[in-house]
């Protein structure tokens, strides 16, 4: 087993089946067909135990970022272990409330939201609404007015930090869409003073995805601290700091902190700041958890090259079309077979439609189950049904025992919706 499998917590029979939380993987394959998403309960339970442990000694709320996988069964099992909810639409607030996060553990992030999902917030009474700009500020202070009860808000800053990951999950340097710039914090405390319902309750950050050194949140931690400072000494009276999300995991050969290392540097001045400690992780509680499971369609050789096309595709999982990501990938029987290298490639007609390029694997015939790990966080919820490709359906494993948290969607339903003829006057 390499580690990544060991991260999903998998194990193999003697005779090399591959098992998730003691569930061979063939079976549900068979019973439920592919691309399947498979995630391990038990590996989502243990990863926020060791989170909460490592924050016991610092007041915290953990508000996990369901935009990483936002299937009603994961958020609910959040819901049940006192786990808030980070979120970035009016769609994401439905389904947190539907999974049973109470509005007061629920804080809205986001750049862009609207008057609409705004005042949704207000009218749900969400715990706090995190703020990223001027203008969102301004309109806030307007839709708030005259409310009954006060709105606890938080000011996500730009604190202007380099982080080492892919361009497009880092978030926290100068010049981008997050966060509000720190050279306008004080016209939003002018915005906050004139808007008797604002309260300011936070001060936050969010830097990026899939962090493997605690020194951007320590960087981050010395911008904000002054800050803090400064926002208490114009009467202000936030009592939670928000370092965000972020933490990585082992996609591949990657060394990953473990809670404890992370907050062992931040520790001393988070105590010493006198505030609740906010995470938002998303990808650290979820992403070892899920395994993709396609079965190859076809072997071809062309080119010089061995090609493996599977049934499960860039619309089922974007992250190595978008991110360049590496995910694992396994044979799910006879595992030690000579490797050859090979391109694992999808159906959709696209040429950046594939999961690995010249990858050393077992000669997986046509038929075959192969596993893609590392797929429990920004798979499913990035998925969509270019080239009218159903979803996969989606299954929660546990002590052996397994249940679907969403059917796979069907064809018909893809099109269902759409006029086929919206002027009547049309030649049929
Ligand atoms: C996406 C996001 C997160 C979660 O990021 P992870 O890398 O999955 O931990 C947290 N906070 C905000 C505001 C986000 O947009």
């Amino acid at each position: 087993m390499n580690p990544v499998e060991l991260d999903a917590g998998m194990t193999r029979t003697a005779d090399g089946e591959l098992l998730l939380a003691g569930v061979p993987l063939a079976e549900l394959a068979e019973q439920l067909g592919t691309p399947l998403y498979c995630y391990n309960a038990e590996v989502i339970d243990q990863r926020l135990v060791q989170l909460q442990q490592a924050l016991a000694q610092l007041p915290h709320q953990i508000n996990y970022a369901i935009k990483a996988n936002s299937n009603l069964a994961i958020l609910a099992r959040f819901a049940r272990r006192g786990v808030g909810a980070d979120i970035v639409s009016g769609g994401e607030m439905l389904r947190a409330l539907a999974a049973g996060f109470p509005p007061g553990r629920i804080v809205f992030s986001g750049a862009g939201k609207t008057d609409e999902e705004l005042v949704a917030a207000l009218t749900c009474g969400v715990g706090q609404i995190s703020v990223e700009s001027l203008s969102e500020l301004h309109r806030l202070a307007v839709l708030s007015d005259n409310r009954p009860n006060d709105v606890p808000i938080g000011l996500r800053i730009n604190p202007d930090v380099t982080v080492d990951t892919h361009p497009y999950i880092s978030t926290g340097h100068g010049g981008l869409k997050f966060g509000i710039p720190i050279d306008q914090l004080d016209d939003a405390l002018r915005v906050i003073d004139a808007a008797p319902a604002l309260q300011l309750n936070a001060l936050a950050v969010h830097l990026g995805s899939q962090l493997l050194s605690a020194d951007p949140y320590s960087t981050a931690l010395d911008t904000l601290l002054p800050l803090l400072e400064h926002v208490r000494e114009a009467r202000h009276r936030p009592t939670v700091l928000g370092l965000g999300g972020g933490l990585g995991i082992r996609y591949h050969n990657e060394n990953p902190l473990t809670p404890a290392e992370w907050v062992a540097p931040l520790q001393q001045r988070l105590h010493q700041s006198d505030c609740s400690l906010h995470l938002e992780p998303g990808r650290f509680l979820v992403g070892n958890a899920g395994v993709l499971l396609a079965r190859v369609i076809h072997r071809k050789y062309a080119g010089g090259r061995e090609i493996v096309v599977v049934d499960a595709a860039m619309n089922d999982l974007i992250r190595p079309a978008l991110y360049q990501a590496w995910h694992e990938i396994v044979p799910v029987s006879d595992p030690d077979r000579s490797p050859v290298d090979t391109d694992v490639v999808g159906p959709v007609c696209e040429t950046g439609d594939h999961f690995a390029l010249g990858r050393p694997l077992p000669l997986v015939q046509p038929g075959e189950l192969i596993a893609l790990l590392g797929a429990g966080a920004y798979g499913f919820s990035m998925s969509s049904n270019y080239n009218s490709r159903a979803r996969a359906a989606e299954v929660l494993v546990e002590r052996g025992r397994w249940g679907v948290i969403r059917p796979r969607e069907r064809l018909t339903d893809l099109f269902n919706s759409e006029v086929k003829q919206p002027f009547p006057d049309d030649l049929p």
